[in-house]
């Protein structure tokens, strides 16, 4: 039978884009359907907006420092609707780029809402295309739990667009959103709490970088309050907010941001008329090649719920671009030593397994850490520390996780994960010639185990 697309991709996120232009390059027809925004979460209101935001919160730090170094700068002033307004430009002329980039290598791309209707067969705007295969790549949506109020808090997708900085912000969560967000509040000048329910957030990184980062927001002013969870919001008559916790502690705030995870974006996506299948969490259900349960139709990216990143819906994108229209390169993804940042203020670096992770493994673990005092701050008043930790194989010597809580700890640990990758050794590592003077070379300075 003949049909519309070789491949049509719902969905110009990370995955969708990557998927559809690879094919495209291969020779496969491709269509793409795009209800919201070209580039998807990440560039929209995920990682480029967000790390923008992150960039603009660390000049507080900055201005701080540079007294040291012998700058005195007038009382610094900070206009939140110009790094929005800045940001939006930013985000625009990205969009445009997306769009270039799928029309110019051949995709035909559809702008609106896309509904499955047959497992061959994609509706929008009112037209049917058939298609050999279907794509979903729909990507994620923010998750508020129902409480009484919620309608009252915000989540990430609104905090983008706020009109002024709210005074008072109180984060819920403990999760990279709401690590990355109470930073931003908080640096921009925001009076900022973070509430997890946990004991201690960010939970599967790494014991000590979650101590050290817990200490790091401390020191800066950060209220954390963890063992904590809202059970209502009340809309006070001059706008604030009362929340009452669920211990009876009542707390006045300005904005509430839920960051509590996301769910899959399925919304009236028409899975009813295919086979797919949904996994428990509600994700949609795949196997190693990204097939659902219905022949004709894949899924990719943080729709399948695996690891919620970028670069991993990209991999998965590219791999499923390869398998259907380029088999002799075709790659399975390797979802081991997938390096990842949390860009909290100071940020997290990591990849490969946490020491407890290691232990739980079975492996016998020599640990290594440094903990020290950035160069750049010793003329200056910060008392910011940064750490550094290596988990080795004792037996194999292999270097299982490389693990930094520090400035640029995410641009550090895309190097090393290369390493691990490559299966690197502590002794790799120790015959490494350090760069100096950086804080990166403590990686292959760090000589005495202080556990094992
Ligand atoms: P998406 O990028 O979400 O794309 C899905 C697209 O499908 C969207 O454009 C949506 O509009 C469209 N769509 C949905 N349904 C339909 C339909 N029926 N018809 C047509 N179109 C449809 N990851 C990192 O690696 N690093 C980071 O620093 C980082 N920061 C983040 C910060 C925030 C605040 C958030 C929310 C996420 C962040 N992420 C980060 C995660 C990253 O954004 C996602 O993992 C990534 O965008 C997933 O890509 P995707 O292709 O699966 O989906
Ligand atoms: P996460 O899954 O990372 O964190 C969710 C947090 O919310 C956890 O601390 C969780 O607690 C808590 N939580 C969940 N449900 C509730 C509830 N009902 N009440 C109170 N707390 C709750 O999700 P995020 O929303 O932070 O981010 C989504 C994903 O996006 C991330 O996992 C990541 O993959 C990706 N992302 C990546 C970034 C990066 O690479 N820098 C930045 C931002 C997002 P508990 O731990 O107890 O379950």
């Amino acid at each position: 039978m003949a049909y519309d697309f070789d491949l049509y991709v719902i969905g110009a996120g990370s995955g969708g884009v990557r998927a559809a232009r690879f094919a495209a390059g291969f020779g496969a027809k491709v269509g793409v359907a795009e209800s919201r925004y070209l580039g998807g979460t990440c560039v929209n209101v995920g990682c480029v907006p967000k790390k923008l935001l992150v960039y603009g919160a660390h000049f507080a730090e900055d201005f701080e420092q540079a007294a040291g170094f012998g700058w005195s700068l007038d009382e610094a002033q900070f206009d939140w609707a110009t790094l929005i307004a800045n940001k939006d430009r930013e985000i625009n002329r990205l969009n445009g780029i997306y769009r270039n980039l799928l029309v110019n290598s051949g995709v035909t791309l559809h702008e609106g809402h896309a509904r499955i209707v047959a497992p061959h067969t994609v509706e929008i705007n009112g037209e049917h295309f058939s298609a050999k295969h279907i794509l979903i790549a729909t990507g994620g949506w923010p998750q508020i739990p129902q409480i009484p109020g919620a309608e009252h808090a915000i989540s990430s997708n609104e905090a983008f667009f706020l009109k002024t900085l709210p005074k008072r912000v109180l984060v819920v969560g403990g999760g990279y959103i709401a690590v990355e967000f109470a930073g931003i509040f908080h640096g921009l000048g925001a009076s900022t709490s973070l509430l997890y329910r946990g004991d201690l957030f960010l939970r599967g990184f790494d014991g000590a970088v979650r101590k050290h980062l817990q200490e790091e927001l401390t020191k800066r002013g950060m209220d954390l309050q963890f063992n904590a969870d809202i059970e209502r919001i009340d809309r006070q008559a001059d706008g604030s907010l009362n929340v009452t916790l669920k211990d009876g502690r009542k707390l006045e705030t300005d904005c509430v941001f839920y960051a509590t995870g996301r769910r899959p974006m399925l919304d009236n996506l028409g899975l009813e008329n295919t086979a797919v299948k949904l996994d428990q969490k509600g994700f949609v259900e795949v196997d190693e090649l990204y097939q659902t349960a219905e022949p004709s139709i894949l899924a990719i990216g943080d729709v399948i719920g695996r690891v919620q990143l970028t670069p991993v819906a990209l991999a998965e994108g590219m791999a499923v671009a390869r398998r259907l229209f380029k088999p002799e390169q075709y790659r399975l993804v390797d979802y081991q030593m997938i390096p990842t940042a949390v860009f909290s203020l100071p940020n997290i670096g990591t990849v490969g397994l946490t020491e407890e992770q290691a232990r739980e493994a079975g492996h016998e673990v020599q640990i290594f850490e440094s903990r020290f005092r950035p160069m750049k701050l010793t003329l200056t008043e910060c008392q910011e520390r940064t750490l550094m930790k290596l988990v080795v194989d004792a037996k194999t010597d292999k270097v299982l996780g490389c693990h930094m809580v520090g400035p640029e700890a995410g641009e550090i640990v895309q190097g090393l994960a290369i390493a691990l990758k490559a299966g690197a050794t502590k002794r790799d590592f120790d015959e490494t010639i350090g760069v100096h003077p950086t804080a990166a070379e403590e990686f292959v300075t760090m000589r005495t185990p202080v556990a094992g």
